[in-house]
């Protein structure tokens, strides 16, 4: 059950200074523009940066033990490597799939990340995947015009779920193959995750699929 967590009233309200140790550490100055939702361990958060250098990301993981773990991971590697290194990488316990625009603005982000999302494989537990129509919104509202949607899973039921819907949306594109393969963040999330290191290890497959956030149609 999630009903200890704390979310802000909205984006303004959230103390990022707390999650992040770069400068300046105003919310004004210097934005989340990356967000991983349900980051697991953190392999994606903690790689990022080596493609994505000094831009703000976010990891959102619902297990407590689990945030805590990524939180003393940036923490150490920061302390390890010294000066601005991981500054931009934070972690937050939150449900993502409730509140998000509480978190963040419209068009905030550049990138969100749905990496190896947990399948909820029965029919009847369809629900509670990560993507919907509702939270195909919710990502639409949250992503800047040509903003993306980044999506790997290594069950193709639930990739197949998930193109429907995000297919389906009047707000995403489908990337092509070719877009998708020049994509330095698509390697990361395919060989720096931790589910996507197990995948490989167990000689799984993986579906990758990414979505570019379509400008808003205008009012006639
Ligand atoms: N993305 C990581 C990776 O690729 O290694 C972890 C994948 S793991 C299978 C799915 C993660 O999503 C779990 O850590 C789980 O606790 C988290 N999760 C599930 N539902 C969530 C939600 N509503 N909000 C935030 N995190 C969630």
């Amino acid at each position: 059950s999630d009903h200890q967590l704390v979310y802000p009233p909205c984006p303004a309200d959230m103390d990022w200074g707390k999650h992040f140790s770069s400068s300046p550490a105003t919310p004004e100055e210097r934005k989340v523009e990356v967000a991983d939702i349900g980051c697991g361990f953190g392999g994606l958060i903690i790689s990022l940066p080596k493609v994505l250098p000094g831009v703000r990301m976010l990891g959102m993981e619902i297990r407590t033990q689990v945030t805590e773990y990524v939180d003393e991971r940036i923490r150490a590697l920061r302390h390890l490597e010294g000066g601005e290194a991981y500054g931009d990488v934070g972690v937050i316990r939150a449900n993502a799939m409730k509140f998000l625009p509480n978190f963040f603005e419209r068009s905030q982000l550049r990138k969100v990340f749905l990496c190896f999302p947990d399948p909820h494989f029965k029919a009847r537990k369809h629900k509670a995947r990560i993507v919907s129509p509702t939270l195909a919104s919710e990502y639409a509202y949250v992503l800047a015009p040509a903003g993306v949607l980044y999506t790997i899973t290594d069950v193709e039921d639930l990739h197949l779920w998930m193109a429907k819907h995000l297919d389906e949306h009047p707000l995403f594109e489908r990337l092509t193959g070719e877009e998708i393969e020049s994509d330095m963040c698509v390697a990361v999330m395919r060989n720096d995750t931790e589910e996507g290191k197990k995948v490989e290890r167990n000689g799984g497959r993986k579906f990758v699929a990414c979505w570019k956030r379509r400008v808003d149609p205008e009012w006639v």
